[in-house]
């Protein structure tokens, strides 16, 4: 049965850098749940960062640029996490390895999770095209990402499987 790494907050879990859940409430989700196809993991916990922790935005907003290290992760005061977030990526990684998964159910907007915009470093709402820190390692990797918007989408990838 072919399994999908899924973000923790889209479980309903309280990891979000808040301390809030972003519970993602949708018939697919739950029958994944109950069929035992899902792989949580919040990548910034993973990656070693409490919760609740202070909001943090990609310089620039793109989550490759992280991984080759030319634009750190801050948070509004200027304290650089990227290697948290980098840590929380290649843990997200190596739990897909070794269950052998290639699909990825992720949580919108994230400076880690984000499949297609990430907000842009100035903290004021505005977004860039381009994936999180750890969406990014994992499509590198030839891991198909999903946000939540897109559980169709992933739904023909798992009956196609
Ligand atoms: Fe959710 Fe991902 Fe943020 Fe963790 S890092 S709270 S899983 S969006």
């Amino acid at each position: 049965m072919q399994t999908v790494l899924v973000s923790r907050c889209l479980l309903g879990e309280p990891v979000r850098y808040d301390g809030q859940s972003k519970a993602l409430q949708h018939p697919l989700l739950q029958r994944w749940l109950d069929e035992g196809r899902l792989v949580p993991i919040c990548p910034e916990m993973a990656g070693g960062l409490p919760c609740p922790r202070p909001a943090a935005e990609i310089s620039g907003g793109r989550g490759q640029h992280v991984l080759q290290g030319r634009q750190p992760v801050l948070t509004q005061d200027g304290t650089d996490v990227s290697a948290a977030f980098i840590a929380g990526a290649q843990a997200a990684l190596a739990l897909c390895q070794q269950h052998d998964i290639g699909l990825a159910l992720l949580k919108a907007r994230s400076p880690s999770c984000a499949t297609h915009q990430c907000y842009d470093g100035q903290f004021n709402g505005t977004l860039t095209d381009a994936m999180g820190v750890t969406a990014a390692l994992l499509h590198q990797h030839g891991i198909r990402v999903f946000d939540e918007t897109e559980l169709d989408k992933l739904a023909q990838q798992l009956s196609s499987a």
